[in-house]
């Protein structure tokens, strides 16, 4: 009998090895570009939740969260399937850029859906986009401050003026738990010209938010921390997980906001900190050129708070030098 039963056995066994290993591997975009995604599938069916960490390679906390969360995961306990991409950047990773990737001088998450024919970064987006967006049901876009931003952790959400999508992508970010919560009107409709990671996932009617933790190319635990724990209120939020309840969010709306560019290259002084509450014409900081005079001053356009302010001296002209957001109550619908 135990002869007999044997191939049974083995044949569950091997349905079951086929969801116990997570399936690693890279996409294919070229040299020192391929990127490392894991898969890992429950053993009960439910939604497909993309989490994409490294759209910028100096953003460290997104990338070891998912490391963590890659090494934690258990597919018993796990209902549909999670794709984790690790490094979305390669190419900014290994050469250690801020913002551009270092063949092209192209922003990432400035060139979503991408081209199969364009540069290296449209490229990357391009494989991202057919390879890993479009299998989503739910996305969402993990970033920090970059290697030059100090940074408050603050979630993005989008709304794209679709009501059912827009709510379901507010509770996602509210589940997150990030205790301020940026809303965000102003991203492009088209999925023809989407930019950002997590916008293509939305104007293909899936929902999805970006949040920030962390930066000036720290590892701090607190910042990892906040990445996975918002990552498991959000799978236990779609009912992919179960048996763990979270405390209520109730997050700080900032309703309005605005990115404050310098006008001029040189030296950047912040007078600020990140999460410091300013009044309308307060210094921020300034500019200086090389040889110590001051060409150019950043005051505070309205009263607010710092979600994010430069944190290293070099500055381009046209470039951010801080984020400022106003808190408020929720306006109405994007229409
Ligand atoms: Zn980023």
């Amino acid at each position: 009998m135990r002869v007999r039963l044997y191939p049974i056995a083995a044949i569950l066994l091997a349905g079951a090895a086929a969801f116990a290993q997570p399936a690693s591997r890279f996409l294919q975009v070229g040299p020192a570009a391929d990127i490392p995604v894991t898969e890992i599938s429950g053993a009960r069916p439910g939604p497909t939740l993309v989490l994409v960490a490294g759209t910028h390679g100096y953003e460290y906390t997104p990338i070891l969260a998912l490391e963590r969360l890659r090494s934690k995961i258990q597919y018993q306990a796990l209902s549909g399937k999670l794709i984790l991409v690790h490094v979305a950047n390669m190419p900014s990773f290994l050469r250690r850029t801020i913002y551009y990737g270092p063949e092209d001088g192209k922003n990432l998450n400035r060139v979503f859906p991408g081209k199969p024919d364009g540069t290296l970064s449209e490229r990357i987006a391009y494989v991202l986009t057919q390879e890993v967006i479009e299998r989503a049901d739910y996305l969402i876009d993990l970033h920090c401050g970059d290697g030059n931003e100090s940074l408050r952790p603050y979630a993005y959400w989008m709304r794209t003026g679709n009501q059912a999508l827009d709510e379901r992508s507010r509770q996602m970010a509210v589940a997150f738990g990030m205790n301020h919560i940026v809303i965000d009107d102003e991203r492009p409709s088209d999925p023809a010209q989407s930019m950002y990671c997590s916008n293509t996932a939305a104007t293909r009617g899936k929902p999805a938010i970006t949040v920030e933790s962390g930066g000036l190319g720290a590892t701090d635990e607190e910042s990892i921390a906040r990445l996975e724990t918002g990552l498991r209120r959000v799978m236990s939020h779609l009912k992919m997980t179960s048996g763990e309840s979270w405390p209520e969010n109730k997050p700080v709306w900032i309703v309005r906001n605005a990115v404050l560019r310098s006008e001029a290259t040189g030296l950047f002084y912040a007078e600020v900190k990140k999460d410091q509450q300013v009044r309308q014409g307060d210094r921020i900081g300034t500019v200086t050129d090389f040889f110590g005079k001051t060409i150019f001053e950043l005051r505070a356009p309205f009263a607010g708070v710092i979600l994010y302010v430069i944190g290293t001296p070099p500055i381009n002209k046209g470039e951010p030098l801080a984020m400022i957001g106003v808190a408020g109550p929720m306006p109405g619908p994007r229409r």
